[in-house]
């Protein structure tokens, strides 16, 4: 097999898995996104998924993410649409704000200002969502872990919600490892849905990779992010 054709594989399988557990939680696979994580694997890789039928890809790098989408498009691959991921360091934002078409990672006030400002002259509002942290128990705001506690959710939800260049779409979360994923889904559905109930817009819950998708999947997950199981392992670790 070739790298088109193994990439063209995996795709399928994960399709399927995921459909399957769409079947055991008794949703519908229309209501959940697979953005394909291409982070680590080249520009032809994008290609050849997006050849097989991928729509979304996520990338959690700047730099590496910008060259990739450029190098995308110069082979005249269109209409994809581009995640960021990773975290983001502030003074990348306005970088971040050009190829991203949405960013999960949004998880602090100095963020929320540095994409607002880097999002003021585009003609749309820029999509994002509220990285929350999973596991949040018994953690300081201060050990540096990715994601807001849900203690401080309410504060950025506001503090986005007064940006006019930002869309709060919803929420994001990355399992903690050493706690079941399920509880720490399940945490922040719980925020999800009481967000939603005064913002119906906020209809994103990204949740759920490689390892972990079903458990997202039945706590409510929208967008599930998965590298490994479509892309093999990467070469550097993140
Ligand atoms: C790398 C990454 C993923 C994909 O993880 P896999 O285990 O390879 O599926 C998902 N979410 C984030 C935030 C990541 O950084």
């Amino acid at each position: 097999m070739d790298r088109a054709e193994e990439l063209a594989h995996a795709w399928q399988s994960v399709c399927h898995d995921v459909a399957e557990s769409c079947r055991r939680h008794e949703r519908s696979p229309d209501g959940v996104t697979i953005i394909a994580v291409t982070k680590g694997f080249p520009a032809s890789d994008v290609i050849h998924l997006a050849n097989a039928g991928v729509t979304d890809v996520g990338e959690s790098r700047d730099q590496e993410a910008r060259a990739k989408r450029d190098q995308v498009l110069a082979a005249k691959v269109h209409g994809l649409t581009w995640h960021a991921i990773g975290q983001v360091q502030t003074n990348k934002a306005s970088h971040v704000a050009q190829w991203a078409d949405m960013v999960h990672s949004v998880d602090r006030a100095r963020l929320v200002l540095a994409l607002a400002a880097a999002a003021a002259q585009a003609q749309h509002p820029l999509p994002v969502l509220i990285q929350v942290r999973g596991g949040a128990h018994g953690t300081t705001a201060a050990d540096g872990r990715a994601g807001v506690a849900a203690e401080h959710f309410d504060d950025l939800v506001d503090m986005v919600l007064a940006q006019p260049a930002l869309a709060l779409r919803g929420l994001m979360t990355v399992a903690e490892i050493g706690e079941p994923a399920g509880a720490q889904f399940e945490d922040v559905a719980r925020l999800w849905r009481r967000l939603r109930l005064t913002h119906p817009g906020a209809d994103v819950f990204s949740a759920g990779m490689s390892g972990d998708f079903d458990a997202a999947i039945s706590a409510g997950a929208t967008h599930l992010r998965i590298g490994t199981a479509i892309l093999g392992s990467r070469m550097v670790a993140r």
